[in-house]
């Protein structure tokens, strides 16, 4: 966070006062007229210095390219670039007339022996680069029993070897050394160009290091011409008084776009971003696994409901198959047994409940004569006959074999021989084949007082026997009890 925070500090505070220079109006500037300046200059530039200057793929780059061109543009001179390996080699370039010019460096005695200088044109601070754990510096003052790292044949060299004597100094090739020698503790700080140092601390994501502070002098950055090449001076410091502060602006947007994203922020936004990521896995396969045991409940649950659904069918077979008999489907004599304890609880009124017990005539020889199969065709067709007669009023019993008996409730003796005579009719109007015609002998008991249903029954019965006796196929109402 300190890195950046210092860093757009001093690229505020310096843009301000770069646009406090008053604004120049271009002229067209001719330096051909001057037999003394050459068709082709022919210049050299640090190649590791971006974004002040640099060698990137073969080309000129950097706010000095800009320069250049711009130079070019407004002036008739011809430059070419003159590569070199590093900074020390430009210069040697440059003392050896290999290089007629460099378009940005700082003014120095040292390089008044070999170089004309112009008027400044671009200003830039020099900054200390410290651990992250360092405090914050300012200045080379209170930088004594500190070890520094320093850009052999810059300017800020020469300056702290000559200005802080006192200061232990360790010499690098270029600037990316000279942070790495930091970070690898063999120096306390390095002094570097502002923009190129934060230049090689963001590309190459170096967060161990900070910019600790400010450190004078800033850079003032000309362009220096070799002696053989003066006339060019007066044409240069014409093109710079004429550089605008629009002009400044654009060349220093092209090459420093200053990521305001701090480190640390970014690493808060990481953990953040991770921080979410994870809470949002985890609530997706929360999710998941919810919406799949969902998924297996409801098939669970469905399987459960069928089961349920096949449970209550097979119960009411059971219940069905409990209280029918399966041949007829009419009521059996378990579910009489349960009915009989049911009414034995209640009060029946005497003379509105009948029994009556009926059995088919000659029927084993039916069986015999037809055969079993044929002797059930004729039980089923006999109840089916007469159940619908029967209503809901009254209970219809397969007793056992061809014998039945049919519980009449709220039904005096007469209603119950007028039902016994509709059945009788019913049997009369019937033909099964191939047995033919079919008849029943009926015994009615209308239920005393002071007799049980069973009682009752056993009366029936004996009439019907009676009704046997008397030739079948006909109705004998019992006897009263005791009569
Ligand atoms: P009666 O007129 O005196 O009642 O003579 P019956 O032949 O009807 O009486 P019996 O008691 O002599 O014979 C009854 C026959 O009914 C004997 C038995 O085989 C037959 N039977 C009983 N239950 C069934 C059944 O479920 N199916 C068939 N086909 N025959 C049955
Ligand atoms: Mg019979
Ligand atoms: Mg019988």
């Amino acid at each position: 966070m300190i890195v950046c925070k210092v860093c757009v500090f001093l690229f505020w505070t310096w843009l301000g006062l770069s646009l406090l220079t008053p604004a120049a109006v271009a002229q067209p500037i001719t330096a051909a007229v001057d037999p003394s300046i050459p068709a082709v200059v022919r210049y050299c530039i640090d190649p590791n210095w971006f974004p002040y200057e640099s060698a990137i793929q073969g080309k000129h780059q950097g706010i000095s390219a800009d320069f250049v061109q711009l130079l070019q543009a407004r002036t008739d001179l011809q430059l070419q670039w003159v590569k070199s390996k590093n900074w020390l080699h430009t210069i040697e370039l440059l003392r050896n007339g290999s290089c007629d010019m460099t378009p940005m460096l700082n003014h120095t005695e040292e390089r008044d022996e070999f170089l004309d200088f112009t008027d400044v044109w671009y200003r830039s601070p020099n900054v200390l680069i410290s651990l992250r754990d360092e405090p914050f510096l300012q200045s080379l003052d209170h930088l004594d029993g500190r070890k520094v790292a320093l850009t052999a044949g810059y300017r800020i060299t020469s300056y702290v070897q000559q200005h802080y004597p006192a200061i232990d100094y360790l010499e690098v090739t270029d600037e990316l050394a000279g942070i790495q020698a930091v970070i690898d503790e063999q120096v306390d700080v390095f002094i570097g160009s502002m923009l190129s140092v934060n230049n090689h601390i963001q590309a190459n994501g170096l967060n161990e290091v900070k910019i600790a502070g400010w450190v004078g002098p800033e850079d003032l950055l000309r362009v220096g011409v070799r002696p053989s090449h003066q006339a060019l001076i007066p044409v240069i410091n014409q093109f710079i008084a004429q550089i605008s502060e629009a002009d400044r602006i654009a060349m220093h947007k092209n090459w420093n776009d200053i990521t305001l994203i701090d480190n640390s922020n970014q690493e808060l936004l990481r953990q953040v971003i991770l921080g979410f990521s994870l809470i949002l896995l985890v609530g997706i396969m929360y999710h998941l696994l919810i919406r799949k045991m969902n998924k297996k409940l409801l098939a669970q649950n469905a399987e459960l409901q069928s089961l349920k659904a096949a449970l209550t069918e097979t119960n009411q077979e059971l219940v069905f198959l409990t209280n029918h008999d399966l041949l007829t489907q009419i009521h059996n004599r378990h579910y009489f047994n349960q009915l009989l304890e049911r009414l034995s609880s209640k009060k029946i009124n005497s003379n509105s409940f009948c029994m009556v017990f009926f059995d088919l005539d000659h029927f084993k020889s039916i069986n015999d004569r037809f055969g079993h199969q044929v002797g059930d065709r004729v039980l089923k067709q006999l109840t089916a006959t007469i159940r619908p007669l029967l209503g809901d009023k009254h209970v219809f019993i397969r007793w056992g074999g061809e014998e039945f008996v049919i519980l009449c409730q709220d039904t005096n003796e007469l209603s119950a021989r007028r039902l016994c005579l509709e059945i009788k009719q019913a049997l009369d109007d019937l033909s099964i084949d191939p047995v033919g015609h079919i008849t029943c002998s009926f015994g009615i008991a209308s239920k005393q007082a002071d007799e049980s249903i069973m009682q009752c029954i056993e009366r029936a019965d004996r009439a019907m026997y009676q009704a046997k006796a008397n030739g079948r196929n006909q109705i004998i109402t019992a006897q009263k009890m005791g009569s």
